[in-house]
């Protein structure tokens, strides 16, 4: 594994030898070149959607979508690719719970459909809407955190 780069938390070493072998540096994960910042939590930054490496600057532009770069310290968000990771998440934890409910109520209780209206989509939209953000925000800055990315050979 020692030629691959990306997916562990790269030494200083290895960022040199990186260095050494010509690579560009843009490909060199954003957190290897962090230089003095603090080392922040995935976890803190990213459900109050700040920028992973200063924690002060934005990491959301509207709802969902992520900006360009953090407009504290700079940092170019482009390494930034959940993907499906937080629908993955809320499917999990949120739509199918609340599918369950829904599903238990009607077999138990046999209620009219307003019921469903005042209890079972409510729920959904809370359970499915609500934790998208902060998902989407941890994710990205565990991206930045643990220097994830695709997998490739040194040689590439
Ligand atoms: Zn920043």
């Amino acid at each position: 594994m020692d030629n691959v780069i990306g997916g562990s938390r790269a030494s200083g070493a290895r960022v040199n030898d990186i260095l050494a072998n010509d690579i560009p540096a843009n490909d060199i994960p954003a957190s290897d070149t962090q230089g003095d910042w603090p080392v922040l939590k995935p976890v803190r930054t990213g459900i109050r959607g700040r920028c992973p490496r200063c924690g002060q600057g934005h990491l959301f532009h509207g709802f969902l979508t992520l900006r360009d770069g953090c407009e504290v310290c700079g940092l170019s968000y482009a390494f930034a690719d959940p993907a499906d990771g937080p629908a993955f998440f809320v499917q999990c934890f949120g739509c199918v719970p609340v599918v369950i409910f829904a599903l238990v109520l009607q077999v138990q209780a046999d209620p009219p459909f307003w019921v469903h209206l005042v209890t079972s989509l409510p729920l959904a939209l809370v359970t499915c809407v609500l934790p998208l953000r902060p998902l989407k925000g941890w994710l990205t800055c565990s991206q930045y955190f643990f220097k994830a990315g695709e997998g490739r050979l040194a040689s590439d």
